[in-house]
């Protein structure tokens, strides 16, 4: 199910963003619409033909105040370490340099597949610049220009050509699902206290070495789970692991690999803009959530303590609000057994079907006590409504025309939806659709 990685590395000022945004195309407008979520270049989803994949622009990924030679060398690192297939980017205007041989030397040492990409050839008649490029030992170069658009297409199709194959993947029943936060938020100790559990069989590693970052476990109950990217936790020791673009990036790719998220907040540290930044991530991308408060025998509590820590992050993530709340403590075990059943259980949400009937029934009913609003005279009219997705469950209303449904109006209804049908932990998404 994991989508291949494309990672662009090169020394600055080669162009790598402008071909990031490029093939990242649409996608990416959405991520800048969110709230909370800044412009990184840094992760996107992508496609081309059939192929699905994702990219990360290493360059986006600063590494403190590495000296220039080591921070490249950390970028191309960690391209090595995460990705599938790397493009490198040379510039067809500077020629080549110093930085690009180091950066080629690395590449060439980690069998990974590379496809050099000369950018900034702008104009045929610039091809001929490319030839230079031979000499680092990465096969024909490709002329493109990511701030004209031209030769993606090619690139592209060499690129696909190198990813792993499609057949390995089989049906699979478990749960997928990810433990994402901050650095030191605890994740590493749930993952362990989780995996440790006595009512906890872990499977032996099997397949190819992509799923070697995932741990495939079993409980009591015979539900089967698959967290995934549990590697990431506990191999450590890189010089890019601890910052903090970097935890971005790899919460980035988890939650597009997973079902459900369990997003770590720490009790002593409280809530950060990055906390938001992801977990609006996850909101958009329809995963079902589970707001995991992790180190609660760290702090002092009183009666209120915990309806207090509620109401901070219900004011803090107002979109998440459908998500539940546990307190955990990796360190003395409390609640953490609770952890297995809650996935489930908003997975269970996530996939979960209603049928036409009973979903109009609910409409209906909520229409008699809440009249719909109207407009200059004309007023709303719902003729019908049907599910037509799950993973998150997603409605459509027919309508008599779009525009008289206010958001407010929007919010009622997916009310009235989540009070008659357990939709916990689960994103709803409602479309409107004119009836003609
Ligand atoms: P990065 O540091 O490798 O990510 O490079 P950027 O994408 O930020 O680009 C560096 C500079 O090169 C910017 O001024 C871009 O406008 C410019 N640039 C990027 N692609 C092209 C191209 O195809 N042709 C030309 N002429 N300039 C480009
Ligand atoms: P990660 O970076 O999110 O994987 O965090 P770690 O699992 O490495 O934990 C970071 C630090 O927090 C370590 O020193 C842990 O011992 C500590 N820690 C983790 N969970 C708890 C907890 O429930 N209570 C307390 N008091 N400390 C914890």
């Amino acid at each position: 199910m994991s989508a291949p990685i494309v990672a662009i590395v090169g020394r600055p000022n080669v162009g790598k963003s402008t071909i990031f945004n490029r093939m990242a195309g649409e996608r990416i407008a959405i991520v800048e619409d969110m709230p909370g979520v800044t412009r990184d270049r840094l992760y996107a989803p992508a496609e081309w033909l059939n192929y699905e994949f994702r990219m990360i622009d290493t360059g986006g990924i600063e590494i403190g105040d590495a000296p220039f030679l080591a921070e490249i060398r950390g970028q191309v690192e960690l391209a090595i370490d995460e990705a599938d297939v790397i493009v490198m980017v040379v510039s067809g205007r500077e020629g080549l340099t110093e930085a690009d041989e180091v950066v080629a030397r690395m590449l060439y040492k980690s069998n990974k597949p590379v496809v050099l990409a000369v950018n900034k050839v702008d104009n045929p008649e610039m091809r001929q610049d490319i030839y230079d490029f031979y000499a680092l030992g990465l096969g024909d170069p490709f002329p493109v220009s990511g701030s004209h658009g031209l030769g993606l297409g090619d690139l592209l199709d060499e690129v696909v050509k190198h990813f792993p194959d499609e057949a390995a993947e089989q049906e699979d029943e478990a749960i997928r699902f990810s433990i994402i936060g901050r650095p030191n938020v605890g994740k590493s100790s749930i993952v362990n206290a989780m995996l440790g559990e006595k009512r906890v069989i872990v499977s032996d590693i099997e397949g190819t070495t992509r799923d070697a970052i995932d741990t495939r476990f079993v409980t009591a109950e015979g539900d089967e789970f698959v967290m995934v990217d549990t590697a990431g936790m506990r191999k450590r020791g890189k010089i890019y692991e601890n910052t903090e673009k970097y935890s971005v990036m790899r919460a980035m790719k988890a939650i597009d690999d997973s079902n459900v998220i369990l997003m770590v907040i720490d009790a002593e540290a409280g809530i950060r803009e990055q906390d938001k930044h992801v977990a609006g991530f996850a909101h958009e991308a329809g995963r079902a959530m589970v707001i995991v408060v992790n180190k609660w025998d760290a702090i002092e509590k009183n009666d209120h303590t915990m309806s207090d820590f509620e109401n901070l992050i219900r004011d803090e993530f107002k979109f998440l609000d459908y998500a539940p709340i546990v307190f955990v403590s990796a360190k003395t075990g409390q609640r953490l057994d609770r952890l297995p059943q809650l996935v489930k259980d908003v997975d269970d949400n996530h996939r979960k079907r209603i049928t036409s009937s009973t979903l109009n029934d609910v409409i209906m009913d909520a229409i008699a006590i809440n009249p719909t609003p109207s407009d200059n005279g004309r007023r709303l009219r719902v003729y019908y409504a049907t599910q037509v997705a799950t993973q998150p469950p997603t409605f459509v209303i027919f309508v008599n025309d779009v525009e008289l449904m206010h958001f407010s109006y929007e919010r009622f209804l997916e009310n009235k939806i989540r009070e008659a049908f357990d939709f916990t932990g689960t994103p709803i998404k409602l479309i409107v659709r004119a009836r003609k």
